[in-house]
């Protein structure tokens, strides 16, 4: 697929145009931002780990009717997506407190919450992605009720579905964030943007340990190995593809790697 100009470049990914008009190329970087961009580094191979944990990610759950952006893989760090109007709105779920919500409201971070969280921010750099309830999403036209509803609704599904993906691989799903858009070729609502280490929070089942952004954000090292643990873990990444050694557990956790 040939590549068009870039459109957008995010801190993390580059959107650039595809031989479609429907159609774009969503890039990882290896670039790594955190705390509103007060925090910058570059973790070499994180985008390769990223590209193929979303698209196994996206592909599992377009597997199970949640219609999202993906269309295909197109190399190593490139996916061909369909092109869509986001919604101003980064929806945040949560099964088990940490980060923000332990500092605004003193939750200790580990707390099970009864049911999962749903909490919305509103996408905006320079004000630092406040937290909105859902009348400022409808009185300032950032979505509908209904549209709210449906989105709402896909996110809970997709939280069970994750849930227990990544259960089934000895790792708790601590938070994750998703984006929606309205597709432009026909206006559907549908999942859009990435789903991997960086917009989840994701634990080692019997450790707790960090297997995720928060390594980079509180300084915690072997980030690589945490996402390459991770895309190990799912079975979807030959180790020699990524130039680093497993992370070394001190319990040794069982891997499927898929033979190609
Ligand atoms: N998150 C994200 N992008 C953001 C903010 C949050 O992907 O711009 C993810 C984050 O990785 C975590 C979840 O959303 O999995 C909840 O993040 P939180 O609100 O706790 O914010 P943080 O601690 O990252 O400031």
């Amino acid at each position: 697929m040939k590549k068009g100009k870039k459109l957008y470049e995010g801190k993390a990914k580059i959107i650039f145009a595809s031989a479609e008009k429907n159609l774009i190329i969503q890039h990882f970087k290896d670039d790594a931002t955190a705390f509103n961009n007060l925090k910058k580094s570059t973790i070499e191979g994180k985008g390769i780990l990223n590209n193929r944990i979303s698209e196994h990610i996206l592909t599992s759950l377009k597997d199970i009717g949640i219609d999202n952006h993906l269309v295909k893989r197109l190399n190593m760090r490139e996916q061909l997506v369909d092109f869509v109007d986001i919604f101003p709105i980064e929806f945040v779920i949560r099964n088990i407190a940490a980060g923000s919500l332990t500092k605004r409201l003193c939750i200790e971070e580990g707390t099970i919450l009864k049911n999962p969280l749903i909490e919305y921010y509103y996408k905006n750099d320079e004000l630092g992605d406040p937290l909105v309830a859902s009348e400022h999403i409808y009185n300032f036209d950032w979505a509908s009720s209904q549209e709210l509803k449906l989105i709402t609704n896909q996110c809970l599904r997709i939280n069970d579905f994750l849930q227990g993906m990544f259960r089934g691989v000895q790792i708790k799903l601590v938070d994750f964030k998703v984006e929606f858009g309205k597709r432009k070729s026909d206006g559907k609502i549908i999942l859009a943007d990435e789903i991997s280490p960086d917009t989840c929070r994701l634990w080692d089942a019997n450790t707790e340990r960090k297997l995720d952004k928060d390594r980079f954000r509180k300084d915690l090292g072997n980030i690589i190995e945490a996402y390459q643990e991770v895309a190990r873990r799912l079975g979807i990444l030959h180790e020699q593809n990524t130039n680093v050694r497993p992370i070394k557990f001190s319990k040794p956790t069982a891997v499927k790697i898929r033979k190609k």
